[in-house]
């Protein structure tokens, strides 16, 4: 059947110009990095230390080249507040500074800083040493990223969904919020794979991934692979009424694949069913409830014919 697919990179691991934040109180010392960086980088710059934090904190910079003598709060002060908060914490920062002194120095690197630039800067010497520590944070991101990919279909992962679904289920029950669970089961999926071989049962399951992906819109809305031929989305802020719109669209996605199920009983297309549970806004319950009656209502829609959507309120226990 189909070609092998390529692995589809997650959202997150796609490239972006590398971002630094350019920290100094001399504006010259800022023009001096600037010009060394302004091709192939995106440059912010920040003349204060609540600058730097402010910047760090919304635009999430790559790499921090922080001075560290300043008035007010000084580079080690910011570097510390970086590496205190879970945010900021994996930013390198690379410290410049005027005088070659190894207390300060000694100082900075016990703060979490990766390497030290004295000024005058040499810009040669400078975009080496920025470069290999964009590439250490870029490798070290990509893990980061990977611990959460499935690695057949390119989704979220199993993992990834029981944090984000714990996640979810604390935001939801803080601020009243309505939450929705969809889970999908690829139907008679075993026939398939006897039929058409376990090779293009994968070819398969990475092509449903891709379609149900495409149909989320908002991007707090997760698609994950739950295991083996079941998939999960899960929905914050919606609705059951919400959600059972977007579980149709699913439905309609993987059908709109028209793959040949020459073996199935309920279509001669590969088909999905699909449950779905949904905590009404401001009721309680539990995400482990919320989980089981998704279940539920799959287990219903297998029942039921597969081929379809059932779906059911949360009711608190
Ligand atoms: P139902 O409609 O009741 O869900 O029937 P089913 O055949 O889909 O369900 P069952 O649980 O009996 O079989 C699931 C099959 O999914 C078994 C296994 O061969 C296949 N499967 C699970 N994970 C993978 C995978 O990663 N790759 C491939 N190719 N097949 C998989
Ligand atoms: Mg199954
Ligand atoms: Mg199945």
């Amino acid at each position: 059947m189909n070609a092998r697919l390529p692995l589809p990179l997650p959202p997150l691991l796609e490239q972006h110009l590398p971002r630094l934040l350019v920290v100094d109180d001399q504006p010259a010392n800022i023009q001096a990095l600037y010009q060394a960086f302004n091709e192939g980088h995106q440059v912010l710059m920040a003349t204060s230390g609540e600058q730097a934090l402010r910047l760090a904190a919304t635009k999430r910079p790559d790499l921090v080249l922080l001075d560290v003598a300043m008035p007010g709060m000084d580079g080690h002060e910011v570097c510390r507040r970086l590496k205190a908060d879970e945010a900021t914490r994996d930013t390198p920062v690379i410290f410049v500074t005027a005088h070659s002194d190894e207390a300060a120095e000694t100082t900075g690197l016990a703060l979490g800083a990766v390497d030290f630039i004295s000024k005058p800067i040499n810009p040669a010497i400078v975009r080496a040493r920025v470069k290999t520590h964009l590439t250490l944070k870029a490798q070290a991101d990509m893990l980061r990223e990977w611990v959460y990919v499935d690695g057949l279909t390119g989704v979220r992962n199993r993992r990834y969904f029981d944090e984000d679904l714990a996640v979810e289920w604390s935001r939801a029950m803080r601020d009243g919020t309505a939450l929705s669970l969809v889970m999908i089961d690829v139907d008679l999926f075993k026939r398939y794979n006897d039929h058409y071989g376990h090779q293009a049962g994968d070819d398969c399951l990475r092509r449903v991934a891709q379609a149900l992906r495409g149909c989320l819109k908002r991007p707090g809305d997760l698609v994950a692979r739950y295991g083996g031929e079941e998939f999960v989305c899960l929905l914050p802020a919606t609705p059951l009424e919400g959600a059972m719109v977007l579980a149709g669209q699913l439905h309609q996605a993987v059908a709109g694949l028209g793959l040949p199920h020459a073996q199935s009983t309920v279509s001669d297309r590969l088909s999905i069913s699909l449950g779905v549970c949904s905590k009404p806004a401001g009721s309680g319950g539990s995400a482990a409830a919320m989980l089981r009656a998704a279940d539920a209502q799959l287990y219903q829609a297998k029942i039921a014919g597969r081929n379809r959507v059932c779906g059911a309120l949360l009711v608190g226990d």
